[in-house]
């Protein structure tokens, strides 16, 4: 019987070796395993780049209930891994499995290119920096039988591939709700925490609009999906180029979101274009109302404009999803009520409470290591709690139980009630059940937070009790 996987590469041939791309599971038990997760995009483009005649390609997702088992498979001849910070852990191990068994193992990934030196012992090749060129140049090497130890991009980075979403169309049920698309790559500022920033650097690249279309309506056709959000960490870092996919997108009649700077909000027309084009939720990094870590962040932004622009953002019916981050020297013990008041007043829709984090890489964690105030054991991302480094004014072995409060009190039992009230006021119903949604995704997890999920792992331990 022929595989999923054979049948959706039309490649149907056994005899072919088996490339098994895997993304790892969040192995931390505070993570649930979920029913439900989004397609692990940097693996479908992967997928898309293997020759389809010399391999057959296995997407496989660690991310989701009941697939961790599937990970161990012995049929690979050679297996890529993608590895963020908080599956550091997991990868290894999955790692160590196969390389046990005599397959070659291919490392690569946000936290392989920001820390090749941790990756680079748990393999047999790593790849730092964007694979679009590197791993064709890969697979070819691995078939002649002289695989390297190390491969970076040759040169200009091109990243326009659709993904291969189809192989993995048997977890369609899993991924129910929205296909992701990246569109850009980099980001003319300099925020000292970005990832993104110290991965893809201050250079705008971005996919043509034809091709990115194209593989909307290939999307939309074979897999009927709707919904679609762009994974870039800055949707306007081109606003140009933003414009004019957001005037093409028109027409296609989907929904969209993405992540973006608050400052376009000042942008009338952009904001009607956005609506016009589908645009249902907005995701904001607005860090702080406290323009003095807006400062110590090298954040250009200016948080006297906050609640004038969140409103801009909302009386267009377009949903404010808010990241926050606690942790700067200028915080004090007062920044949680803080905090909370604030985006009560504003009444952004699905904020999120997380520690700064401290990514080898990033400016933010140069400038800690400078000053010896790192947690030796520090472990970024991998709980959203724990604060890796010692604070200037918070108390640290209070610092988890704040967060944790934090999501208890905005996201308390009315939350939801409140929030459909003000979309139902507005005739937005279709927001309502988005609404509904976002909190079964999001909102489940801020209110898991809020019960203590992550009170008892790391957090505290992070901190090193030096409050
Ligand atoms: S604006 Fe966003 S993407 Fe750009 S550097 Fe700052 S945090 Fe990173």
């Amino acid at each position: 019987m022929r595989t999923s996987e054979q049948r959706m590469d039309g490649t149907g041939s056994t005899a072919l070796p088996q490339v098994t791309l895997i993304q790892p599971p969040v192995t931390d038990a505070s993570y649930p395993a979920l029913p439900f997760s989004i397609e692990p995009l940097s693996l479908l483009v992967l997928a898309a780049l293997t020759p389809k005649d010399a391999f057959r390609v296995k997407v496989l997702d660690g991310m989701l209930r009941g697939e961790r088992r599937r990970l161990l498979d012995p049929a690979s001849a050679l297996v890529g891994i993608t590895v963020v910070t908080p599956v550091r852990d997991a990868a290894y191990e999955l790692a160590a499995w196969y390389r046990a068994k005599g397959v070659p193992v291919v490392l690569g990934g946000c936290h392989v290119t920001l820390d090749p030196e941790d990756a680079r012992p748990h393999a047999d090749a790593i790849v730092v920096g964007e694979a679009e060129e590197a791993w064709p140049r890969l697979l070819a090497d691995f078939a002649a039988g002289r695989l390297k130890q190390e491969y970076r991009p040759a040169g200009p980075e091109s990243f326009d591939v659709p993904a291969a979403r189809a192989l993995v169309s048997r977890y369609r049920m899993k991924y129910p709700f929205i296909s992701i698309i990246q569109t850009t790559r980099g980001c003319p500022n300099t925020c000292e925490f970005c990832v993104p920033a110290a991965t893809y650097g201050q250079r705008i690249r971005h996919r043509s609009v034809e091709s990115v279309l194209d593989e909307i309506e290939q999307t939309r056709r074979r897999f009927r999906r709707k919904t679609f959000g762009f994974t870039e960490d800055n949707f306007f870092a081109d606003r140009r180029y933003a414009v004019r996919l957001m005037e093409a997108l028109v027409p296609l009649r989907i929904r969209w979101a993405s992540q973006m700077c608050i400052d376009i909000a000042k942008d009338d027309a952009v904001l009607d274009l956005m609506v016009e084009s589908g645009c249902f939720a907005a995701f904001f990094g607005f860090e702080s109302p406290n323009q003095q870590a807006l400062d110590e962040a090298r954040k250009r932004a200016d948080s006297r404009e906050y609640p004038a622009l969140i409103a801009r953002v909302r009386a267009r019916g377009i949903l404010v999803i808010g990241s926050f981050t606690i942790g700067y020297d200028c915080d004090d013990d007062g920044v949680y009520d803080e905090m909370v008041s604030f985006c009560r007043q504003t009444a952004i829709e699905v904020p999120l409470f997380v520690s700064l984090m401290p990514y080898k890489g990033t400016a933010l964690f140069d400038r800690l290591v400078r000053a010896g105030r790192l947690a030796p054991d520090a472990r970024p991302g991998s709980n959203p709690l724990a604060l890796n480094f010692e604070p200037s004014r918070l108390a640290a072995r209070t610092f988890a139980r704040n967060i944790a409060r934090m999501y208890r009190e905005y996201y308390d039992s009315g939350y939801l009630l409140r929030n459909l009230r003000h979309w139902f006021r507005r005739s937005h119903y279709k927001k309502c059940l988005l609404l509904i949604v976002l909190y079964l995704l999001y909102v489940t997890f801020a209110r898991r937070i809020g019960r203590g999920a992550f009170l008892e792992k790391r957090a505290g331990r992070g901190a090193g009790g030096r409050g």
